[in-house]
């Protein structure tokens, strides 16, 4: 078995602002991993909300033996091995599960989702992030958007109302609203809430600090629409904590350590009636057919990493209208573009 890897920087559209700082690019890894003449395909998009870089992901890739995962079919034992190296790096070992599923799906020639049991005809439709910005440049994300029926808009600064007033002067489209941990106060968190009711808002993720698990429990008890965990799920281990302070959790592949992880995520989270959500980092093609493989079993679809990129380097799952389309093609469905 080979495991080979290397940086690459994905160019976005647009800069993108959360209530964390702004950006224009964002540096991810893709590993590829060759056993049998066969190549799977992963990647890392390493997060500094979650103490990652580019730098912590070849650290760690390093540090694989590959003779340890040299069966890529025993993938709890390999995932169990990767943990065993190290408790976070959730990125860098998402790369090697995505490779390690693709690879799978490739030596036995069918996708990933019909493995797993699921149905193309399941999809969810995905929402499209519009990141924090000045009127002007809102409006024409909110137009580039236009093929797509939901959007997620990014609060928690200071021009939240600014924001709201802007978009609604634009599209009556259903909303769902991340404010990425920014209301730094229970009675701040619900009075945003409660006005944004009001807005045609479908839920709210994150509308706190992962720190103030009681007071999200405060403002849940409250208000009527769902409140999703976001920064305050980010393994496996997290979600039983989270039962009366969230409606549903937001999962994403570059938090929880990959596909295999998420799919215990999300049955857990179903076994505690709790909704499910899978989202993304600013990613390739790789990363969002890979978690495009689970979205049949979503209630709420955030996969628009890819979207968001000028220079993505693989085809892979596509929308129609929103409606994420999954590939027929053997493992997560990707084709590089050129030579990698
Ligand atoms: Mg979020």
């Amino acid at each position: 078995m080979k495991l080979r890897y290397h940086l690459f920087e994905l160019k976005l559209r647009h800069t993108f602002t959360i209530a964390r700082g702004s950006r224009d690019a964002d540096q991810i890894v893709f590993v590829e991993l060759e056993h049998d003449g066969i190549t799977g395909y992963g990647e890392a998009a390493p997060a500094m909300r979650y103490g990652e870089t580019t730098e912590s992901v070849i650290d760690f890739l390093k540090k694989v033996n590959v003779e340890k995962i040299a069966d890529p079919f025993s993938i709890e034992r390999n995932v169990q091995y990767l943990e065993s190296l190290s408790q976070k790096d959730y990125s860098a070992r998402t790369a090697i599960d995505i490779a390690m599923h693709d690879w799978v799906g490739k030596a036995m020639g069918v996708p990933l989702h019909k493995i797993l049991g699921l149905s193309p005809d399941d999809t969810p439709k995905t929402s499209f992030t519009i990141g924090i910005d000045r009127p002007e440049v809102l409006k024409q994300k909110i137009k580039e958007a236009e093929e797509y029926p939901l959007l997620k808009i990014k609060l928690g600064g200071e021009n939240d109302e600014e924001i709201m007033k802007t978009v609604r002067s634009v599209t009556d489209k259903v909303l769902r609203i991340d404010a990425n941990e920014g209301w730094k106060t229970r009675e701040v968190a619900l009075e945003k809430i409660l006005w944004l009711q009001g807005e045609g808002v479908e839920f709210i993720e994150q509308p706190m600090p992962a720190d103030q698990l009681l007071d999200t429990a405060w403002v849940r008890e409250r208000v009527s629409i769902p409140i999703i965990a976001d920064e305050n799920v980010v393994t496996m281990y997290d979600v039983p904590k989270l039962r009366g302070a969230f409606d549903g959790i937001n999962i994403k592949l570059m938090k929880c350590a990959g596909l295999h992880n998420a799919l215990k995520m999300i049955y857990t989270a179903k076994s505690m009636k709790m909704k499910v959500m899978m989202g993304c980092m600013v990613e390739s093609s790789v990363a969002i057919s890979a978690a495009a493989q689970l979205s049949p079993l979503l209630d709420y679809a955030d996969l628009d990493g890819n979207l968001l990129i000028t220079n993505d380097p693989f085809t892979g799952v596509t929308a129609r209208d929103g409606q994420i389309l999954l590939q027929a093609k053997p493992g997560i469905g990707v084709t590089p573009k050129g030579d990698m």
